[in-house]
């Protein structure tokens, strides 16, 4: 089969001929239908030796949907043929976050050597993936495989990030949306589906701030300094109750402070290399830090029932597996609109 990997460090992504895997004993193995491409592929294939942990050659996407074509011994509740997505940040199954539903913060995974797929484990870039237990394949039922398999991390972590974050989003308040790429442009619309803010977005180019306008934000500003100012202004100089920063590079991390509202969160989701002093002088008031990785397994099921009702959509351009290594270059390149879908 084919499948697209990262096979050296330091170089692009390659599509290379590999033996379709078999599924073990209570393994699925699906035949990929969709598989998205996200931004942290690409900071894991600019990490240097020395911060490279993801095993070599590494087949990508973490993003993945399929139709299950092969089971191993023991798997039952599945059949051949049912479409699914994966549930990607996979844990132990049984520690107490696991049991929640919160594999994404399993405790035990490191020491397990449990990896997600396309970030560790074979991922979804190629004909056939191999998923360790069925518990991470959810129904698609009625949803279409490339319309939505990147609501599986691009939807997933935002509603994760914003989810914490309602009880601060009352009517009345404001929440700012920094990148408006892959995961912001669905953040704006979880936004909008769950809560009452006004919606504030912010990114680089004319063209990414009309799709966060076209997909529901109430006002769109360049992200370069001036726009704290704004803001504030905007607020009355109140600030803002949340900001969902998806790129938390320096210039952002300073913007999102310098208008966080006393009591406000400020949220780092993107995986950039700014950082946050945290103080009781210099903080606003009460304000609080987080920094969410992925999501639950049950809030993939709410991400796809805000699907279902319409109140969430992937802007998705369409590539084949042949032509994933350009999928990457425009996402490098920062000119897709909305994310990319590979297609094997
Ligand atoms: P993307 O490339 O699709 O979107 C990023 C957007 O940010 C683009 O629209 C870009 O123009 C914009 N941008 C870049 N610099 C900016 C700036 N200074 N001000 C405003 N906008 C700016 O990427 P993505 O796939 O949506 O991922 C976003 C970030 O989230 C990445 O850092 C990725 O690694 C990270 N991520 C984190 C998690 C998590 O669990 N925390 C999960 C998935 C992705
Ligand atoms: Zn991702
Ligand atoms: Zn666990």
């Amino acid at each position: 089969m084919r499948a697209l990997q990262y096979r050296e460090i330091g170089a692009g992504p390659e599509l290379v001929e590999v033996p379709t895997p078999e599924p073990g004993p209570g393994e699925v193995r699906l035949r990929v239908t969709a598989a998205g491409a996200c931004h942290s592929d690409i900071f894991v294939m600019e990490l240097g030796a020395d911060d490279y942990t993801f095993g070599l050659p590494l087949t990508l996407g973490h993003e993945g949907a399929g139709v299950v074509d092969a089971l191993g011994d023991g798997v039952t509740g599945i059949e051949v043929g049912d479409p699914v997505a994966v549930y990607g940040p996979q844990g132990c199954g049984r520690c107490p976050e696991c049991s929640r539903g919160e594999e994404n913060y399993c405790r035990r995974a490191a020491e397990l050597g449990i990896a997600p797929p396309g970030l560790g484990a074979p991922g979804a870039m190629a004909d056939h993936m191999i998923v360790r237990d069925p518990r991470f394949l959810l129904p698609l039922g009625d949803l279409d495989p490339v319309q939505n398999v990147a609501l599986t991390d691009a939807g997933l972590t935002p509603y994760h990030a914003i989810k914490a974050s309602t009880s601060v989003l009352g009517p009345g308040s404001t929440a700012v949306v920094i990148g408006a790429g892959g995961l912001g442009h669905v953040g704006i619309q979880v936004l909008r589906a769950i809560t009452p803010a006004r919606v504030v977005a912010l990114d680089l180019s004319q063209d990414k701030l009309d799709l966060a306008r076209e997909v529901g934000a109430h006002e769109v500003l360049l992200s370069e300094a001036s726009a704290a100012e704004e803001i504030r202004a905007m607020t009355r100089g109140r600030g803002v109750e949340a900001v969902f920063d998806f790129v938390a590079a320096q210039p952002t991390i300073d913007l999102g402070r310098a208008v966080t509202a006393v009591g406000g969160h400020q949220v780092l989701v993107g995986v950039g290399a700014g950082t946050l002093p945290v103080g009781m002088l210099g903080a606003p008031y009460e304000s609080s830090v987080r920094a969410p990785y992925w999501g639950s397994r049950s809030e993939l099921y709410e991400v796809f029932e805000l699907a279902r009702a319409g109140l969430v959509h992937v802007e998705t351009e369409v590539f084949s597996l042949d032509d994933a290594v350009t999928a990457y270059d425009r996402l490098t390149k920062g000119t897709l609109r909305g994310r990319a879908v590979v297609v094997p």
